[in-house]
């Protein structure tokens, strides 16, 4: 038995006109991540996109799992191809639902009639499957007003599909309707579920990490690419920069004073990142920080490590708690990769007495000692590029 996934669009039916080009997106991501598993006929019609397998050997059960993973999919399903005939659709029905139905109580049945030449109007499809469905399992009863399935039976120009569960979907926005930013990616809890929040609205992610050899390990960075490569399941491919901060954390170390050692940091670090991010056609920052979570996450912090770009800084977490953002996590695998203890180039070198409230003046007084120009150009030029999928 023929069977294909089905994609229903969410909240793409608000976008009016842009709706083709989102579809487009949409589409060229599903042939992305699907690719790998075999050839795969894609159409589109009536704010419907059918998925179907052009090989025998095609491993279905994958397909379903990664479109669920894909933004901009409300919701989807798995659906029998019939011929246009109600002999064919009643008797692979009986096969297609057995298991769904031995489970269940109450079903009704919607009919939807694309074909008007199909001889059966829909209310006559509807009575027509419902019966046989009693017949073909007893045990069940109809409830029009709150069943526990519904069977759709759908005639279209080119074949006709049953299907019975409708399957919950990413949700969000197709990758790369919403342009490109640039998260700055850790090793810890929160950055890789900034990443997947904003992926979600629709931006593709370009990633920048900050890695402090021999403070911190290969075995650091590994992690880093790793939670990527979780996030990549929804994002698709993300371009990853990771920037050598070793001589900036000893240059600070030296010559800064200790209670502003994060502070500087972050603020070297979102100077590379506006740097990198721009060069790299993103035209926003992304961070991990939420308020008030640690010393340099308080509001006067967050304004001094503002104060050195200009360019849009997004915290998807902002206004969350750590047990909101843990939850996440662990929805979409990063948790355990997060708690891994490799160490972090911010944890290195963290203050006894980090300051909470800087102004912007002290800042700039606390890091005179460095030759930031220097810094940023060598650091920039000795970024090694790769990517993630
Ligand atoms: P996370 O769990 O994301 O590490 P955090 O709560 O530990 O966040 P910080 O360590 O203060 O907070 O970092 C704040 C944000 O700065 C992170 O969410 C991340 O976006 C960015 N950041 C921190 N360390 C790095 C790094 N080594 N490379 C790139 N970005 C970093
Ligand atoms: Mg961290």
């Amino acid at each position: 038995m023929k069977e294909i996934i089905l994609i229903k669009n969410g909240e793409l039916a608000l976008k009016g006109q842009n709706r083709s080009n989102f579809e487009d997106i949409l589409i060229k991501n599903i042939r992305r991540r699907l690719k790998s598993l075999g050839k795969l006929n894609i159409r589109k019609a009536q704010s419907t996109i059918y998925l179907e397998p052009a090989e025998d050997d095609y491993d279905f059960e994958e397909a379903l799992q990664r479109v669920s993973l894909i933004f901009g999919i409300a919701g989807f399903s798995r659906a029998c191809v019939c011929e246009k005939s109600m002999e064919d659709i009643l008797s692979k029905a009986e096969i297609y639902l057995k298991s769904t139905m031995e489970n269940i109580k109450t079903f009704k049945v919607e009919a939807k009639r694309a074909d008007k030449n199909f001889p059966l109007t829909s209310p006559e499809i509807c009575r027509e499957m419902g019966g046989k469905i009693l017949s073909y399992f007893p045990h069940l009863k109809v409830d029009v007003h709150n069943p526990d399935i519904v069977v759709y039976v759908e005639i279209r120009d080119f074949a006709a599909y049953i299907r019975a569960e409708q399957l919950h979907g990413a949700g969000g926005l197709p990758v790369g309707t919403a342009g490109t930013a640039s998260i700055l990616i850790s090793g810890g809890i929160d950055s890789p579920v900034a990443a997947w929040t904003m992926a979600k609205r629709g931006l593709r992610l370009n990633a920048i990490h900050f890695a402090s050899p021999p403070y911190t390990s290969a075995r650091a960075e590994m992690k880093v690419k790793t939670l990527l490569s979780k996030v990549a399941r929804y994002s698709g491919t993300i371009n990853l920069a990771i920037v050598p901060f070793t001589e900036i954390q000893d240059q600070i170390a030296e010559h800064c004073p200790e209670d502003y050692f994060t502070l500087i940091m972050r603020r070297m670090m979102m100077r590379i990142s506006e740097k990198i991010a721009r060069d790299s056609g993103s035209l926003a920052l992304i961070t991990g920080e939420s308020l008030g979570q640690v010393a340099s996450q308080t509001l006067p912090a967050l304004v001094s490590t503002d104060s050195v770009v200009n360019i849009p800084v997004l915290r998807p977490l902002i206004g969350m708690d750590k047990e909101e953002i843990i939850s996440i996590s662990r929805n979409i695998d990063t948790f355990e990769t997060s708690i891994l203890p490799y160490e972090d180039c911010c944890t290195v070198f963290t203050p006894k007495h980090p300051k909470t409230r800087p102004t912007l003046e002290l800042c700039e007084n606390a890091e005179k000692g460095l030759d930031i120009d220097n810094l940023i150009e060598k650091a920039i030029s000795e970024t090694v590029y790769t990517y993630i999928d």
